[in-house]
């Protein structure tokens, strides 16, 4: 169902009475098409607690953005302004900051991120992007640990309250390289509805270089349910960006998963993924075996726990964990995931927050975060394949669409962005997830929210 409040709070007696009125207001977001794949405006690069020592510049210059750097971290006027690569990025609106703030080691050091922020802030673009760069806390060191976790809790409250559709996310790094293909998604119009989020990313060597435009070209990628909704879009993407996608679902949809694997010229596999033998059909389904791997199918049968009799309990699980659990198990153990691969696991907010009437939903999601965060590790040591996930928040699908209007309002509403995200913005997430360059991106959990006020 469209959200028509939206459509609404964008023409000028919308915006004039939702202003009167003290109501949300929800910026139209700019997303990733293939006539405008970057962001408009210039990339400016700024840094708080001395120099870092990590080789930004061609990392940042392959971002599409022209990149203007205020070495200093003061702002603009007191920088130096080293390079402006368009012709007039020191003048136009940036588009994206990124604060390297990985040298912050002390308080005092802490104030250079208010410094270089505060004189920049009101001059980025409606759905511009601010990504702080932190680094990893350091166990010797309780004051760096200290204001390197200061920078969680000021990114997060600068995203609730910069508005205009505008994005803060933080990354932690060590290294520049390993992290590109990570700031090249949160620096493009593909990460409109994540903010908020903190990304660990690994000083793993990237893989060799893929093909800018079709990164997955001679990938195969299995994504279940993926006949409708959030599935159907993952499958869009990651075979816009080369992927072979086989299409999985349960064989009532089988019309409808034949019919996405047409459009996208990839195949479709029906069965239940709850079925014990999953993984080995999976598997002989695939006898060239398999590069990415996508566990979307997901079930709710809600009801509060003193009500919800144990069939309910039990499907939810068995579809949305002990499914996962199993095929990911069966597939690893038979090497049908090829070295370079990758698995993307759905979990939702509703397992990192909690949710009234989704006991069994909330700790099938919250279950799917801990098997990523143990596995990553193992898996990527004994077989090459990253383990990460998704986190949808509030998503506009059919099931959504299903939701009482109050509560579906009261979910569109209640995050930074104070819309409900596209199912494109769950399937721009995973293709990044999905990236040949994203193999130091291990054992994340990311949601896509538009930062959630629930479980924030
Ligand atoms: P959806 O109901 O529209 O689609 C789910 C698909 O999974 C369907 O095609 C269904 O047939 C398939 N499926 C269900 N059980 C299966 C099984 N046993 N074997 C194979 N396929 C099966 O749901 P959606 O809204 O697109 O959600 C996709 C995923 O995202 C789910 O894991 C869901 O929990 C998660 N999620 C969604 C939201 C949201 O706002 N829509 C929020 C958080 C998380």
């Amino acid at each position: 169902m469209a959200d028509r409040y939206l459509s609404f709070t964008a023409t000028a007696p919308g915006r004039f009475l939702a202003s009167r009125l003290g109501l949300p207001q929800p910026a139209a977001l700019s997303r990733w098409t293939a006539e405008r794949p970057h962001l408009d405006g210039h990339l400016l690069h700024l840094t708080a607690g001395g120099p870092s020592g990590l080789d930004l510049a061609p990392v940042l210059a392959r971002t599409g953005l022209s990149t203007t750097t205020e070495t200093t971290g003061a702002g603009p006027g007191t920088g130096t302004g080293t390079e402006a690569a368009g012709a007039t990025a020191g003048t136009t609106r940036p588009a994206a900051v990124v604060l390297d703030a990985t040298g912050v080691r002390d308080v005092d050091a802490l104030a250079e991120v208010h410094a270089a922020l505060h004189p920049v802030l009101r001059s980025v673009a409606a759905s511009g992007r601010i990504v702080v760069l932190g680094a990893p806390l350091d166990a010797r060191d309780h004051h760096q640990a200290a204001v390197q976790q200061a920078l969680e809790g000021f990114v997060r409250s600068l995203g609730k309250e910069i508005g205009r559709g505008r994005t803060v996310n933080l990354v932690r790094l060590t290294d520049a390289s390993a992290a590109e293909s990570t700031l090249r998604f949160l620096l493009s119009p593909k990460s409109a509805y994540v903010s908020g989020q903190v990304i660990g990313v690994g000083a793993e060597a990237p893989d060799g270089p893929a093909d800018p435009v079709r990164p997955l070209v001679g990938r195969t990628a299995l994504v279940t349910g993926a006949a409708r909704g959030i599935g159907a879009a993952v499958a869009e993407t990651l075979a816009r960006d080369g992927a072979h996608v086989v299409v999985l679902d349960v064989p009532q949809a089988a019309e409808d998963a034949h019919r996405v694997a047409a459009r996208l010229g990839g195949s479709a596999l029906t069965l239940d993924i709850t079925a014990a033998d999953a993984g080995e059909r999976i598997a002989a389904g695939l006898p060239d075996g398999l590069d990415i791997l996508i566990h979307n199918a997901g079930v709710t049968r809600d009801r509060r726990l003193v009500n919800m009799p144990a069939e309910r309990w039990s499907s939810v699980l068995d579809v949305n964990l002990a499914s996962v659990l199993r095929t990911t198990d069966a597939l690893l153990a038979k090497g049908a995931l090829r070295t370079g691969g990758r698995i993307v696991a759905t979990a939702s907010i509703a397992g990192l927050a909690g949710n009234a009437g989704q006991t069994n939903y909330g700790a099938s999601k919250a279950g799917v975060a801990g098997l990523v965060r143990s596995l990553a590790p193992r898996a990527l040591a004994e077989h090459g394949v990253t383990v990460n996930a998704v986190a949808p928040g509030f998503i506009e699908t059919r099931m959504t669409a299903a939701v009482p209007l109050f509560i579906r309002e009261a979910g569109r509403r209640m995050n930074s962005l104070a819309q409900g995200g596209l199912p494109v913005d769950v399937a721009e997430t995973t293709a990044w997830l999905s990236h040949p360059a994203s193999g130091a991106v291990n054992g994340q959990v990311v949601r896509v929210c538009g930062q959630s006020l629930l479980g924030a």
